[in-house]
C-alpha cells in the first residue's frame, strides 16, 4: 500500500522537544522522520524528499543557519525554524538565508500546527527531483559530501565556483543573468562587477567543460547572462 501522508522531517536535538512536534505532527496526519543533527538532518531530506522540515537552529554539529544555506544548494522543501526567543538575529538570519517561517520557543500545539498547515497547503508534496547529488556529461556532484567529481576524480573548486555551480544546478534550464548571479555571490551593490563573474565562469569552464571554448552545460546568452544545460 503506498502511504500517501506528508513526510515531514524533524531535526531537533533536545529529546522533549523532538517528541512533542512529532506526536503533533503525526497527529495532524504527517509521517516524521526525526534527526538530532544537522548532518543526519540534510541526509534524511535527501532521502525522503519531504513536504516540510521543521529545524532548530541550535544543533550540537552544526549551526541550524548554515544547515538552511546548504540545504537551499538543492532542495525547496519548506523550512520552519523552531528558536529561541533570544535568538532574534539568528532568526532573522534564517529566513534571509532561506527559511520559510519560524517558531519561538515555547510554543504551543495549536500554533504549530497551524503553520505546518500553511507550509503543506504551499507545498503540498516533497519534489522527487531534490536531491543532494546531481550528475551532468562526466560530472557528478554531491552537496553532502561537497564534492565534485569529473569521471570519477576529484575536481578541486574555489568556494565561489562551488557556489556558482549550485547555482546553476538549481536553476538548471532556466537563464540566470548576470545582475542575479553576482547579487547571489557577492551581495547586493556588486551589480557592475561583471568582469568578476566571467572570470569565475571561465574557471568553472575549464575545471568540468570538455570543450570550455565551446561550453555544452554552462551556456553564454549574449548580452543577458547564462543558462545551465545538464
Ligand atoms: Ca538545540
Amino acid at each position: 500500500m503506498i502511504d500517501s501522508r506528508p513526510v515531514a522531517v524533524v531535526v531537533e536535538d533536545e529529546p522533549r522537544i523532538r517528541a512533542f512536534v512529532a506526536a503533533a505532527l503525526v497527529e495532524d496526519g504527517c509521517r516524521v522522520v526525526e534527526t538530532g543533527t544537522a548532518r543526519d538532518g540534510l541526509a534524511a531530506v535527501d532521502r525522503a524528499k519531504p513536504a516540510l522540515v521543521l529545524l532548530d537552529l541550535g544543533l550540537p554539529d552544526r549551526d541550524g543557519v548554515e544547515f538552511i544555506r546548504d540545504l537551499r544548494r538543492w532542495s525547496t522543501a519548506p523550512v520552519i525554524v523552531l528558536s529561541a526567543r533570544s535568538a532574534e538575529a539568528e532568526k532573522i538570519e534564517a529566513l534571509d538565508a532561506g527559511a520559510d517561517d519560524y517558531l519561538t520557543k515555547p510554543f504551543g500545539v495549536g500554533e504549530l500546527l497551524a503553520r505546518v498547515r500553511v507550509a503543506l497547503r504551499r507545498h503540498p508534496a516533497g519534489r522527487a527531483t531534490d536531491a543532494a547529488t546531481f550528475d551532468f556529461g562526466d560530472v557528478h556532484v554531491d552537496h553532502l559530501q561537497r564534492v565534485v567529481l569529473r569521471s570519477g576524480e576529484r575536481v578541486h573548486l574555489t568556494p565561489i565556483e562551488y557556489r556558482l555551480l549550485s547555482l546553476f544546478i538549481a536553476h538548471a534550464g532556466r537563464v540566470l543573468t548576470h545582475r542575479q548571479l553576482l547579487r547571489e555571490i557577492w551581495g547586493a551593490g556588486a551589480d557592475t562587477e561583471s568582469t568578476y563573474l566571467r572570470v569565475h565562469v571561465g574557471h568553472l569552464r575549464h575545471k568540468l567543460e570538455a570543450d570550455p571554448t565551446r561550453p555544452r552545460h554552462i551556456v553564454t546568452e549574449t548580452g543577458v547572462g547564462y543558462r545551465f544545460v545538464a
